[in-house]
Protein backbone atom coordinates (compact mmCIF):
# COMPACT_ATOMS: atom_id res chain seq x y z
CA UNK A 1 0.00 0.00 0.00
CA UNK A 2 2.71 2.23 0.98
CA UNK A 3 4.53 1.67 -2.60
CA UNK A 4 0.83 2.99 -4.14
CA UNK A 5 0.96 6.04 -1.78
CA UNK A 6 4.69 6.86 -2.85
CA UNK A 7 3.34 6.72 -6.93
CA UNK A 8 0.88 8.65 -6.46
CA UNK A 9 3.29 11.32 -4.29
CA UNK A 10 5.78 11.39 -7.56
CA UNK A 11 3.27 10.75 -10.25
CA UNK A 12 0.14 12.26 -9.68
CA UNK A 13 -1.38 9.16 -11.64
CA UNK A 14 -3.32 6.18 -9.84
CA UNK A 15 -5.68 4.29 -11.98
CA UNK A 16 -9.25 3.40 -10.73
CA UNK A 17 -7.72 -0.15 -9.41
CA UNK A 18 -5.24 1.67 -6.99
CA UNK A 19 -7.80 3.95 -6.23
CA UNK A 20 -10.15 1.69 -4.82
CA UNK A 21 -7.15 -0.51 -3.46
CA UNK A 22 -6.23 2.52 -1.52
CA UNK A 23 -10.07 3.68 -0.60
CA UNK A 24 -10.61 0.08 0.79
CA UNK A 25 -8.12 -0.42 3.07
CA UNK A 26 -9.25 0.84 6.49
CA UNK A 27 -5.67 1.18 7.80
CA UNK A 28 -4.11 4.38 5.53
CA UNK A 29 -6.02 7.67 5.98
CA UNK A 30 -2.65 8.72 8.45
CA UNK A 31 -0.65 7.93 5.75
CA UNK A 32 -2.82 9.11 3.08
CA UNK A 33 -3.15 12.78 4.64
CA UNK A 34 0.30 13.03 5.66
CA UNK A 35 1.39 12.11 1.48
CA UNK A 36 -1.62 14.60 0.50
CA UNK A 37 -0.01 17.63 3.32
CA UNK A 38 3.73 16.93 1.64
CA UNK A 39 2.16 17.37 -2.17
CA UNK A 40 0.43 20.56 -1.04
CA UNK A 41 3.30 21.92 0.96
CA UNK A 42 4.77 21.83 -2.57
CA UNK A 43 2.74 22.86 -5.22
CA UNK A 44 0.60 25.38 -3.17
CA UNK A 45 2.43 26.33 -0.26
CA UNK A 46 1.39 27.33 3.17
CA UNK A 47 -1.11 29.82 2.47
CA UNK A 48 -4.67 28.89 3.31
CA UNK A 49 -6.88 31.53 1.38
CA UNK A 50 -10.79 32.96 2.61
CA UNK A 51 -13.53 32.95 0.40
CA UNK A 52 -16.05 34.89 2.40
CA UNK A 53 -19.65 33.16 2.48
CA UNK A 54 -22.69 35.09 1.59
CA UNK A 55 -25.47 32.43 1.48
CA UNK A 56 -27.83 35.20 -0.43
CA UNK A 57 -31.27 33.10 -1.38
CA UNK A 58 -32.44 29.81 0.50
CA UNK A 59 -35.38 29.36 -2.31
CA UNK A 60 -34.55 26.81 -4.41
CA UNK A 61 -36.69 25.00 -7.55
CA UNK A 62 -34.76 21.71 -7.02
CA UNK A 63 -35.80 18.55 -4.71
CA UNK A 64 -32.28 17.18 -4.43
CA UNK A 65 -32.84 14.71 -1.59
CA UNK A 66 -30.10 14.92 0.10
CA UNK A 67 -30.59 18.57 1.18
CA UNK A 68 -32.60 20.95 3.66
CA UNK A 69 -33.30 23.14 1.04
CA UNK A 70 -34.92 21.20 -1.43
CA UNK A 71 -38.78 22.50 -2.51
CA UNK A 72 -40.66 20.26 -0.85
CA UNK A 73 -39.39 21.09 2.36
CA UNK A 74 -42.51 23.05 4.46
CA UNK A 75 -40.89 23.76 7.28
CA UNK A 76 -38.15 25.86 6.39
CA UNK A 77 -38.84 29.72 6.24
CA UNK A 78 -37.45 30.95 2.68
CA UNK A 79 -35.41 34.82 2.67
CA UNK A 80 -33.99 36.16 -0.30
CA UNK A 81 -31.59 39.50 -0.03
CA UNK A 82 -31.90 42.05 -1.77
CA UNK A 83 -29.28 43.39 -4.64
CA UNK A 84 -28.02 46.00 -2.18
CA UNK A 85 -27.70 44.22 1.21
CA UNK A 86 -26.04 41.60 -0.91
CA UNK A 87 -23.01 43.93 -2.17
CA UNK A 88 -23.28 46.27 1.11
CA UNK A 89 -21.94 42.71 2.57
CA UNK A 90 -19.79 42.20 -0.01
CA UNK A 91 -18.36 45.53 0.97
CA UNK A 92 -18.18 44.78 4.74
CA UNK A 93 -16.08 41.45 4.00
CA UNK A 94 -13.65 43.46 2.10
CA UNK A 95 -13.84 46.26 5.18
CA UNK A 96 -12.66 42.87 7.00
CA UNK A 97 -9.51 41.92 4.66
CA UNK A 98 -11.46 39.05 2.56
CA UNK A 99 -10.15 39.59 -0.69
CA UNK A 100 -12.71 36.63 -2.41
CA UNK A 101 -16.37 36.13 -2.09
CA UNK A 102 -18.35 33.57 -2.68
CA UNK A 103 -22.22 34.03 -3.57
CA UNK A 104 -24.32 30.86 -2.86
CA UNK A 105 -28.09 29.89 -3.16
CA UNK A 106 -30.54 27.67 -3.95
CA UNK A 107 -31.81 27.67 -7.48
CA UNK A 108 -33.91 31.22 -6.87
CA UNK A 109 -35.38 31.96 -10.81
CA UNK A 110 -36.06 35.18 -8.94
CA UNK A 111 -32.11 36.39 -9.41
CA UNK A 112 -32.58 36.02 -13.22
CA UNK A 113 -29.36 37.03 -15.50
CA UNK A 114 -30.46 40.57 -15.22
CA UNK A 115 -29.92 40.73 -11.55
CA UNK A 116 -27.59 38.82 -11.27
CA UNK A 117 -25.34 40.54 -13.95
CA UNK A 118 -25.85 43.64 -11.82
CA UNK A 119 -25.27 41.97 -8.50
CA UNK A 120 -21.97 40.57 -10.29
CA UNK A 121 -20.66 44.10 -11.45
CA UNK A 122 -21.62 45.68 -8.15
CA UNK A 123 -19.38 43.32 -6.34
CA UNK A 124 -16.88 43.46 -8.81
CA UNK A 125 -16.39 47.39 -8.64
CA UNK A 126 -15.44 46.47 -5.27
CA UNK A 127 -11.73 45.24 -6.52
CA UNK A 128 -12.86 41.07 -4.99
CA UNK A 129 -12.78 37.88 -6.94
CA UNK A 130 -15.87 36.59 -7.58
CA UNK A 131 -17.23 33.20 -6.88
CA UNK A 132 -20.77 32.19 -7.90
CA UNK A 133 -22.03 28.89 -6.92
CA UNK A 134 -25.81 29.31 -8.14
CA UNK A 135 -26.50 26.02 -9.90
CA UNK A 136 -27.14 25.08 -13.21
CA UNK A 137 -27.78 27.36 -15.85
CA UNK A 138 -27.49 27.82 -19.77
CA UNK A 139 -24.34 28.38 -21.09
CA UNK A 140 -25.72 31.67 -22.20
CA UNK A 141 -25.98 32.47 -18.66
CA UNK A 142 -22.75 31.51 -17.78
CA UNK A 143 -21.59 33.57 -20.70
CA UNK A 144 -22.86 36.49 -19.21
CA UNK A 145 -21.84 36.63 -15.50
CA UNK A 146 -18.25 35.82 -17.27
CA UNK A 147 -18.78 38.73 -18.92
CA UNK A 148 -20.20 40.72 -15.99
CA UNK A 149 -16.89 39.70 -14.41
CA UNK A 150 -17.48 36.63 -12.52
CA UNK A 151 -14.24 34.94 -12.19
CA UNK A 152 -15.08 31.17 -10.53
CA UNK A 153 -17.92 28.98 -10.38
CA UNK A 154 -18.40 26.37 -8.02
CA UNK A 155 -20.99 23.60 -8.99
CA UNK A 156 -20.32 19.56 -7.75
CA UNK A 157 -20.89 16.75 -9.80
CA UNK A 158 -22.05 14.92 -6.58
CA UNK A 159 -21.29 11.96 -7.61
CA UNK A 160 -20.68 10.18 -10.93
CA UNK A 161 -22.79 6.67 -10.17
CA UNK A 162 -25.66 8.18 -12.69
CA UNK A 163 -28.18 5.70 -11.06
CA UNK A 164 -27.05 6.93 -7.56
CA UNK A 165 -27.47 10.35 -9.20
CA UNK A 166 -30.75 10.19 -10.92
CA UNK A 167 -32.48 8.61 -7.32
CA UNK A 168 -31.01 11.44 -5.20
CA UNK A 169 -32.01 14.70 -7.65
CA UNK A 170 -35.33 14.38 -9.14
CA UNK A 171 -36.31 16.14 -12.33
CA UNK A 172 -32.18 16.59 -12.53
CA UNK A 173 -30.18 14.96 -15.12
CA UNK A 174 -26.51 13.99 -14.40
CA UNK A 175 -25.28 14.62 -17.97
CA UNK A 176 -26.85 18.33 -17.85
CA UNK A 177 -24.68 18.95 -14.72
CA UNK A 178 -21.78 17.63 -16.26
CA UNK A 179 -22.23 19.51 -19.53
CA UNK A 180 -22.63 22.59 -16.70
CA UNK A 181 -19.31 21.91 -15.43
CA UNK A 182 -17.68 21.61 -19.52
CA UNK A 183 -19.45 24.97 -20.24
CA UNK A 184 -17.78 26.40 -17.41
CA UNK A 185 -14.09 25.43 -17.93
CA UNK A 186 -14.35 26.17 -21.69
CA UNK A 187 -15.77 29.62 -21.28
CA UNK A 188 -12.50 30.54 -18.71
CA UNK A 189 -14.09 30.01 -15.25
CA UNK A 190 -11.76 28.69 -12.86
CA UNK A 191 -13.81 25.76 -12.10
CA UNK A 192 -14.98 24.45 -9.12
CA UNK A 193 -16.65 21.09 -8.43
CA UNK A 194 -16.47 18.19 -5.86
CA UNK A 195 -18.91 15.34 -4.59
CA UNK A 196 -21.09 14.40 -1.47
CA UNK A 197 -19.50 11.59 0.38
CA UNK A 198 -21.61 9.19 2.53
CA UNK A 199 -24.90 8.70 0.54
CA UNK A 200 -26.75 5.65 0.94
CA UNK A 201 -26.01 3.38 -1.75
CA UNK A 202 -23.14 5.27 -2.68
CA UNK A 203 -19.86 2.64 -3.71
CA UNK A 204 -16.09 3.37 -3.19
CA UNK A 205 -15.81 2.44 -6.78
CA UNK A 206 -17.99 5.81 -7.72
CA UNK A 207 -16.11 7.67 -5.22
CA UNK A 208 -12.77 6.27 -7.16
CA UNK A 209 -14.55 7.50 -10.73
CA UNK A 210 -15.72 10.90 -9.05
CA UNK A 211 -12.03 11.47 -8.29
CA UNK A 212 -10.90 10.63 -11.66
CA UNK A 213 -13.68 12.95 -13.39
CA UNK A 214 -12.57 15.67 -11.34
CA UNK A 215 -9.38 15.21 -13.34
CA UNK A 216 -10.68 14.19 -16.41
CA UNK A 217 -12.89 18.19 -16.33
CA UNK A 218 -9.71 19.77 -15.13
CA UNK A 219 -10.68 21.09 -12.25
CA UNK A 220 -9.46 24.09 -10.32
CA UNK A 221 -11.04 23.67 -6.99
CA UNK A 222 -12.31 20.32 -5.69
CA UNK A 223 -14.68 20.19 -2.19
CA UNK A 224 -15.62 16.92 -0.84
CA UNK A 225 -18.57 17.17 1.58
CA UNK A 226 -19.56 14.68 3.67
CA UNK A 227 -23.27 14.11 3.61
CA UNK A 228 -25.19 14.93 6.69
CA UNK A 229 -28.77 13.59 6.88
CA UNK A 230 -31.26 16.45 7.60
CA UNK A 231 -34.27 15.91 9.58
CA UNK A 232 -36.68 17.39 6.76
CA UNK A 233 -35.83 15.45 3.98
CA UNK A 234 -36.83 12.06 2.88
CA UNK A 235 -33.19 10.90 3.86
CA UNK A 236 -33.28 12.23 7.39
CA UNK A 237 -32.87 8.09 8.48
CA UNK A 238 -29.52 7.72 6.04
CA UNK A 239 -26.45 6.99 8.28
CA UNK A 240 -23.96 9.65 6.59
CA UNK A 241 -21.56 11.22 8.89
CA UNK A 242 -18.66 9.88 6.85
CA UNK A 243 -15.77 12.18 8.02
CA UNK A 244 -12.88 9.79 8.15
CA UNK A 245 -13.84 8.31 4.06
CA UNK A 246 -14.42 12.32 3.37
CA UNK A 247 -10.67 13.24 4.46
CA UNK A 248 -9.44 10.21 2.52
CA UNK A 249 -11.24 10.81 -0.67
CA UNK A 250 -9.71 14.95 0.21
CA UNK A 251 -6.77 13.60 -0.02
CA UNK A 252 -6.52 11.39 -2.74
CA UNK A 253 -7.65 13.90 -4.62
CA UNK A 254 -4.86 16.57 -3.59
CA UNK A 255 -2.45 13.39 -4.68
CA UNK A 256 -4.13 13.34 -8.14
CA UNK A 257 -4.63 17.22 -8.60
CA UNK A 258 -1.86 18.75 -7.08
CA UNK A 259 -2.03 22.12 -7.60
CA UNK A 260 -5.59 22.70 -7.30
CA UNK A 261 -7.70 24.47 -4.57
CA UNK A 262 -9.12 22.37 -1.78
CA UNK A 263 -11.41 23.42 0.70
CA UNK A 264 -11.41 22.30 4.43
CA UNK A 265 -15.41 22.28 3.84
CA UNK A 266 -17.96 23.60 7.04
CA UNK A 267 -19.48 20.12 6.57
CA UNK A 268 -15.75 18.59 7.88
CA UNK A 269 -15.81 21.00 11.01
CA UNK A 270 -19.41 20.03 11.92
CA UNK A 271 -18.70 16.78 12.27
CA UNK A 272 -15.68 17.05 14.58
CA UNK A 273 -14.53 20.07 16.31
CA UNK A 274 -10.93 19.15 14.52
CA UNK A 275 -12.07 18.04 11.16
CA UNK A 276 -11.27 21.28 9.54
CA UNK A 277 -8.12 21.28 11.37
CA UNK A 278 -7.76 17.59 10.03
CA UNK A 279 -8.49 18.79 6.01
CA UNK A 280 -6.16 21.39 6.28
CA UNK A 281 -3.33 18.92 7.59
CA UNK A 282 -4.09 16.46 4.82
CA UNK A 283 -4.60 18.02 1.58
CA UNK A 284 -6.76 21.30 1.75
CA UNK A 285 -5.49 25.09 1.88
CA UNK A 286 -8.59 27.11 1.32
CA UNK A 287 -11.54 27.95 3.92
CA UNK A 288 -14.73 29.67 3.21
CA UNK A 289 -15.54 31.89 6.96
CA UNK A 290 -19.41 32.60 6.44
CA UNK A 291 -20.81 36.15 6.10
CA UNK A 292 -23.75 35.84 6.07
CA UNK A 293 -25.94 37.76 8.37
CA UNK A 294 -26.60 36.17 11.57
CA UNK A 295 -30.52 35.64 11.63
CA UNK A 296 -30.46 34.38 7.77
CA UNK A 297 -27.44 31.99 8.33
CA UNK A 298 -29.94 29.81 10.14
CA UNK A 299 -32.39 29.38 7.42
CA UNK A 300 -29.75 28.09 5.17
CA UNK A 301 -30.06 24.82 6.69
CA UNK A 302 -28.57 22.11 4.04
CA UNK A 303 -27.57 20.26 7.22
CA UNK A 304 -28.61 20.35 11.09
CA UNK A 305 -25.60 21.66 13.23
CA UNK A 306 -24.12 23.98 11.19
CA UNK A 307 -21.11 24.88 13.31
CA UNK A 308 -21.23 28.68 11.63
CA UNK A 309 -24.95 29.25 12.80
CA UNK A 310 -25.33 31.99 15.20
CA UNK A 311 -21.98 33.97 14.95
CA UNK A 312 -21.74 36.62 13.07
CA UNK A 313 -19.58 37.77 10.12
CA UNK A 314 -16.57 39.29 12.16
CA UNK A 315 -16.51 36.34 14.66
CA UNK A 316 -16.58 34.25 12.32
CA UNK A 317 -13.82 35.33 10.11
CA UNK A 318 -11.85 35.30 13.77
CA UNK A 319 -12.62 32.08 14.64
CA UNK A 320 -10.65 30.57 11.28
CA UNK A 321 -7.70 33.32 11.58
CA UNK A 322 -7.31 32.08 15.29
CA UNK A 323 -7.39 28.21 13.54
CA UNK A 324 -4.97 29.01 10.81
CA UNK A 325 -2.26 30.71 12.95
CA UNK A 326 -3.03 27.71 15.60
CA UNK A 327 -2.07 25.74 13.26
CA UNK A 328 0.92 27.34 11.96
CA UNK A 329 -0.18 28.48 8.42
CA UNK A 330 -0.62 31.77 7.58
CA UNK A 331 -3.67 33.50 5.54
CA UNK A 332 -3.28 33.97 1.73
CA UNK A 333 -2.30 37.42 0.64
CA UNK A 334 -3.85 37.75 -2.62
CA UNK A 335 -6.78 37.06 -4.41
CA UNK A 336 -5.66 32.99 -4.11
CA UNK A 337 -6.25 31.85 -7.96
CA UNK A 338 -5.37 28.00 -8.47
CA UNK A 339 -2.25 27.58 -9.45
CA UNK A 340 -3.38 24.84 -11.80
CA UNK A 341 -5.76 27.84 -13.46
CA UNK A 342 -3.15 30.17 -13.34
CA UNK A 343 -0.38 28.02 -15.34
CA UNK A 344 -3.30 27.63 -17.71
CA UNK A 345 -3.75 31.63 -18.83
CA UNK A 346 0.06 31.35 -19.72
N1 LIG B 1 -27.89 25.02 -5.38
C1 LIG B 1 -26.55 24.99 -5.83
C2 LIG B 1 -26.13 23.58 -6.19
O1 LIG B 1 -26.77 22.64 -5.77
O2 LIG B 1 -25.11 23.48 -6.91
C3 LIG B 1 -25.58 25.56 -4.82
C4 LIG B 1 -25.95 25.47 -3.38
S1 LIG B 1 -26.01 23.80 -2.74
C5 LIG B 1 -26.78 24.05 -1.22
C6 LIG B 1 -24.29 23.53 -2.31
C7 LIG B 1 -23.91 22.11 -1.97
O3 LIG B 1 -24.50 21.73 -0.73
C8 LIG B 1 -24.37 21.02 -2.90
O4 LIG B 1 -23.52 20.93 -4.01
C9 LIG B 1 -24.35 19.78 -2.00
O5 LIG B 1 -23.21 18.97 -2.27
C10 LIG B 1 -24.26 20.35 -0.59
N2 LIG B 1 -25.27 19.76 0.30
C11 LIG B 1 -26.60 19.78 0.16
N3 LIG B 1 -27.21 19.05 1.13
C12 LIG B 1 -26.20 18.55 1.91
C13 LIG B 1 -26.18 17.70 3.06
N4 LIG B 1 -27.30 17.20 3.60
N5 LIG B 1 -24.98 17.38 3.60
C14 LIG B 1 -23.83 17.89 3.08
N6 LIG B 1 -23.80 18.70 1.99
C15 LIG B 1 -24.97 19.02 1.40
FE1 LIG C 1 -31.30 23.15 -4.38
FE2 LIG C 1 -28.63 22.95 -4.43
FE3 LIG C 1 -30.07 22.04 -2.34
FE4 LIG C 1 -30.22 20.73 -4.66
S1 LIG C 1 -28.35 20.97 -3.36
S2 LIG C 1 -31.97 21.29 -3.34
S3 LIG C 1 -30.05 22.43 -6.10
S4 LIG C 1 -29.86 24.12 -2.96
Amino acid sequence: MQNLIEKAIHTHQLNKEELLLLLEDETNLDALLAAANQVRKKYVGDEIHLRGLIEFSNFCKNNCLYCGLRRDNKNLTRYRMDEENIISLAAHAKEMGLKTIVLQSGEDLHFNTERMCRIIKGIKALDLALTLSIGEKTREEYAAYKEAGADRYLIRIETTDKKLYADNNPDMSWEERAECIRNLKSLGYELGSGCLVGLPNQTLSSLADDILFFKETDCDMIGIGPFIPHPDTPLKNAKGKELNLSLKVMALTRLLLPDINIPATTAMETLAPDGQAKALNGGANVIMPNVTLTDFRKLYQLYPGKTTTGYTPDDSLKKVIDKIHALGRTVGSGYGQSPHWLKEQK
